[in-house]
């Protein structure tokens, strides 16, 4: 079964039957009040930025911080997930999972951010996140179509 974006929330989601998403429980058919002009886009670290606002499409110069916060910082599998392993462990580990503790809590605290173009039209409205890695220096967001197929053609 293939994930597919929700044109209302823009997350990846396996649809509920009828076409239902289950994130926003909306109609993924239903394309009324949506902005088809939207759509999610993955930077890594290493994305080129046009010089496009991401909101509008339009060339600009100027550029806005964009701070976002990791979605999951106590995903089970990652040092959260270990240090709560073994402290289940026992005492004996204690040093090691305050350690995993403390690195797990700095990174979520930190989040990650990286500077966007957006036009002096466009400032008023805030740039939608969608999710943020801050261990993968990922972000994904929500971009005007023009600004996607920019991003494309400088990242080839
Ligand atoms: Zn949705
Ligand atoms: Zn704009």
């Amino acid at each position: 079964m293939a994930t597919r974006e929700c044109p209302h929330c823009h997350l990846r989601v396996f649809m509920l039957k009828d076409g239902i998403c289950p994130s926003c429980k909306r109609d993924v058919d239903d394309l009324s009040g949506v902005d088809v002009r939207k759509s999610r886009v993955e930077l890594v670290a290493t994305t080129q930025i046009p010089h496009v606002c991401v909101m509008c499409g339009t060339p600009t110069s100027r550029v806005i911080q964009v701070t976002g916060h990791d979605a999951r910082p106590s995903v089970t599998y990652g040092p959260g997930g270990l240090s709560l392993f073994l402290s289940v462990l026992g005492l004996i580990f204690l040093p090691i999972t305050v350690f995993f503790s403390e690195r797990r809590d700095s990174h979520a605290i930190a989040g990650y951010s990286r500077s966007l173009p957006q036009c002096e039209l466009c400032s008023t409205e805030e740039i939608k996140l969608i999710s943020v890695d801050s261990l993968r220096e990922t972000m994904t967001i929500v971009a005007d179509r023009e600004f996607i197929s920019e991003l494309r053609r400088l990242n080839g």
